[in-house]
């Protein structure tokens, strides 16, 4: 519900509204915009540096069109995702993310060459990355409003309008009437000061479900990284070379990064550091993983220490939803949500389509996020066509499940990191979302319920304040789909683990469908499935 009396700032209207400006939503707005439409961008941050991909480096599922290599690179996290990928969706991820990933080249991406002189197209830098991504936003004629968080979704009989939000640095307010909305807001890691993620909330999940859109696969998003215990840098992709030891240098056994991470966390739970050295990199490759991902080297370089050649103490932080897989639930090719005129992408949707409920380190959210960008661009910008001019001119109302408003609240200034602190309080602990058991679940989701009722009666004020309000309630949400989700499934699949219920059940291939705000339903959905041989 929104107060209409917030204070006056700037509306717009466009055919398509992307909300979130990471690889996701550059990628949406790119291509609505080349469809035709009239597109602008709404970022919580300063798109092109905002957002998990901008700081770091991410390697990409880009495999050539040959057959033998696309049927090796769907079958090799199938089984890890616990068989719950669908063989056409990452058919037309691959083909797209190969096509996005030529097209970045010849608009001046600088991949490195090989050594046959070929571009070298399986990573990318983010910083590169998302600074040329911002240049062709504007170039494709892109209104970007930076530093603009959205707080709700606007809505009439018909559909999904647009969106209203704050502008942080200017201090009023935003409000797009568009005939399609893009939801590209990325996942949700809980504040848990993982690289990147400080933005990362969860936002769109909320916004969506106010709109009635459900979401797939919350039980998938305990990803935890590894992590120097002096830094938030999460790059865990050269952890593959590390080995592991506890303080008086004898090995953990079976410790590892892609399979191992349980082992990590056992001890740490019980109060054992564990530390890592990358021992087992070859020698001759240092030097160039030193160029490849910079930043990694940073906090060591800092701390005086050679990764290579000593020990040091590692946590695991929670990435949630960014690396983990559940996200909104997409019914169609066009990555639409089921709700009229609103589309979702990236890490905000589902990934479970192409991996199932395991990512297992990169690519694939990178090859999701530029993918599903594109369909869902052109998906909206179809929608919009379609639509003409009833797009825009309608009577449309705020969604917000918490009330709104022009006055400032000093319950939402007092309270917030309150209630931020208690929400991370069920969801970091390792022995409540990595091992889970039905009493652990049922114990945190009675807390999360209760602040649940008491966010969503407590109003939040049109102002920063207000937006890092809408923040805890969209993060309580969250948990509350995870844990309901992880709950009803009652196995091990994927990065889902219940300690009591250690297999993994056949009779449970499906995927859970969750939605609904003060009560949260679950149901199933049957995976399709694969043309060829199991693998
Ligand atoms: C350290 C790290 C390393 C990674 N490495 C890899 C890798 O090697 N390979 C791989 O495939 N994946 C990797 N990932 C995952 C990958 O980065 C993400 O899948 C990718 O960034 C998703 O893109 P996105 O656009 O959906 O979300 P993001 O890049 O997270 O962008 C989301 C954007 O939405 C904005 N936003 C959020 N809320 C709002 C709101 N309310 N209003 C307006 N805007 C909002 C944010 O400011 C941000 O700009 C890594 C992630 C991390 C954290």
């Amino acid at each position: 519900m929104t107060d209409s009396q917030k204070s006056q700032g700037i509306t717009l209207e466009a055919d398509v509204l992307v909300i979130g400006g990471g690889p996701a939503g550059t990628w949406a707005a790119i291509t609505a915009a080349q469809s035709g439409a009239k597109v602008v961008l709404a970022d919580k941050g300063f798109c092109g540096t905002s957002g998990a991909t901008a700081p770091s480096g991410t390697d990409v599922w880009y495999v050539h069109p040959e057959a033998q290599l696309r049927a090796e690179a769907k079958a090799s996290r199938y089984s890890l995702g616990g068989r719950l990928a669908e063989e056409a969706w990452m058919d037309r991820v691959l083909d797209r993310t190969y096509e996005n990933m030529n097209r970045l080249s010849e608009y001046g991406y600088p991949f490195p060459l090989d050594e046959k002189g070929q571009p070298h197209r399986h990573g990318l830098q983010g910083p590169e990355y998302m600074k040329l991504m911002r240049k062709l936003v504007l170039r494709a004629g892109v209104k970007i409003l930076d530093h603009s968080p959205a707080l709700e979704l606007l809505a009439d009989q018909h559909g999904v309008g647009g969106a209203a939000g704050v502008r942080t640095q200017a201090g009023d307010t935003w409000t797009v009437k568009a005939a399609a909305t893009v939801i590209a807001t990325g996942g949700c890691a809980f504040l848990s000061k993982a690289l990147g993620c400080n933005v990362l909330t969860g936002d769109g999940y909320l916004m969506a479900a106010e709109a009635g859109a459900e979401l797939s696969g919350m039980e998938f998003s305990n990803a935890y990284a590894i992590s120097p215990t002096f830094s938030t840098v999460t790059k865990t992709a050269y952890y593959r070379y590390a080995s592991f030891y506890y303080e008086d240098g004898s090995v953990v056994e079976g410790a590892g990064s892609q399979r191992g991470r349980s082992v990590i966390a056992r001890n740490l739970q019980q109060g054992r550091q564990v530390y890592a050295r990358l021992d087992q990199a070859p020698k001759d490759l240092r030097p160039l993983l030193r160029i490849g991902q910079t930043n990694f080297f940073l906090p060591f370089d800092r701390a005086g220490i050679d990764p290579f050649t000593q020990m040091f103490p590692v946590k695991l932080r929670l990435e949630g939803t960014v690396r983990g897989t559940g996200g909104i639930h997409i019914v169609d090719e066009t990555c639409a949500t089921g709700v009229p005129g609103l589309y979702a992408a990236g890490d905000a949707a589902t990934r479970e389509l192409i991996c199932g409920g395991f990512t297992g380190g990169g690519s694939h959210n990178a090859a999701w996020a530029m993918s599903s960008g594109s369909f869902a661009g052109e998906g909206a910008a179809a929608y919009a066509r379609k639509l003409g001019e009833r797009g825009v001119k309608r009577n449309l109302k705020g969604l917000s499940s918490t009330p709104l408003t022009a006055r400032p609240t000093p319950e939402t200034r007092e309270y917030t990191p309150a209630w931020i602190r208690a929400v991370q309080e069920e969801v970091f602990p390792y022995d409540r979302n990595l091992f889970r058991s039905e009493a652990k679940l049922k114990g945190s989701l009675g807390r999360l319920d209760d602040l649940w009722t008491e966010l969503r009666l407590t109003p939040v004020e049109w102002s920063r304040e207000g937006a890092a309000a809408r923040e805890a309630a969209a993060m309580a949400a969250t948990a509350r789909w995870m844990y309901r989700s992880a709950l009803a499934r009652k196995e091990t699949r994927g990065m889902h683990k219940r300690e009591d219920y250690p297999q993994l059940d056949d009779g449970q291939r499906y995927r859970l469908i969750s939605s609904g705000l003060d009560d949260v339903r679950i149901r199933p959905q049957p995976v399709a499935e694969p043309a060829g041989e199991p693998v």
